[in-house]
């Protein structure tokens, strides 16, 4: 089984991350339920420094072990995660201090529209952006894991999961290894 991972969001605790920046300048924190993706919009100054945005977040709980895992079960696993360029070598270079393998890593670009990730052939995706989701489910016929954020908690993934047996919801990293267990037959 080849795997597509998202990376902001999933591994990486991207917004907790900027929050934090931001408290520490003296601002307010990201209220919930703001996606991924509004923060580069809402907080622009902030991407002048990747390295900070990128680079010195930690991961979600679980994530470390649970990438070793999705490693582990299946035959490639793929970072594919929706970024600006400048982000990349910061996006690199923290995977490789979290010690988290994986077989190929790619950027599909900010414009989703030009390079969405169902360009990248995957058996399986694991995305906790909404938007991301719900382009894979049009495009593909992969099996689909919505790794729960507040942002993700909608009217449409809900429905999206009761009428699809392809679209799981995992809560947490324990449930994304059990989803991929059960879908890989632990092997
Ligand atoms: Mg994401």
């Amino acid at each position: 089984m080849k795997i597509g991972l998202d990376m902001d969001g999933v591994v990486y605790d991207y917004v907790a991350n900027l929050s934090n920046l931001i408290v520490a300048d003296g601002g307010d924190p990201i209220p919930d339920k703001i996606g991924w993706f509004k923060p580069a919009e809402l907080w622009p100054p902030y991407f002048d420094n990747p390295e900070k945005v990128f680079f010195d977040g930690d991961p979600l709980p679980g994530a470390v072990e649970g990438c070793a895992k999705l490693f582990e079960l299946s035959d490639e696993l793929w970072i594919i995660t929706a970024a600006r360029h400048e982000a990349g070598p910061y996006k690199l270079m923290w995977l490789e201090k979290h010690g988290i393998e994986y077989d190929d890593f790619v950027i599909t670009g900010l414009d989703h529209s030009a390079e969405p990730k169902s360009a990248i052939k995957c058996d399986l995706y694991i995305d906790d952006g909404a938007h991301n989701i719900q382009e894979l489910y049009n495009n593909t016929e992969a099996d689909l894991i919505i790794f729960e954020q507040s942002w993700n908690k909608t009217r449409e993934m809900w429905d999206l999961e009761w009428k699809s047996d392809r679209v799981n919801r995992a809560r947490n990293w324990y449930e994304v290894v059990q989803i991929v267990e059960d879908l890989t037959g632990g092997e």
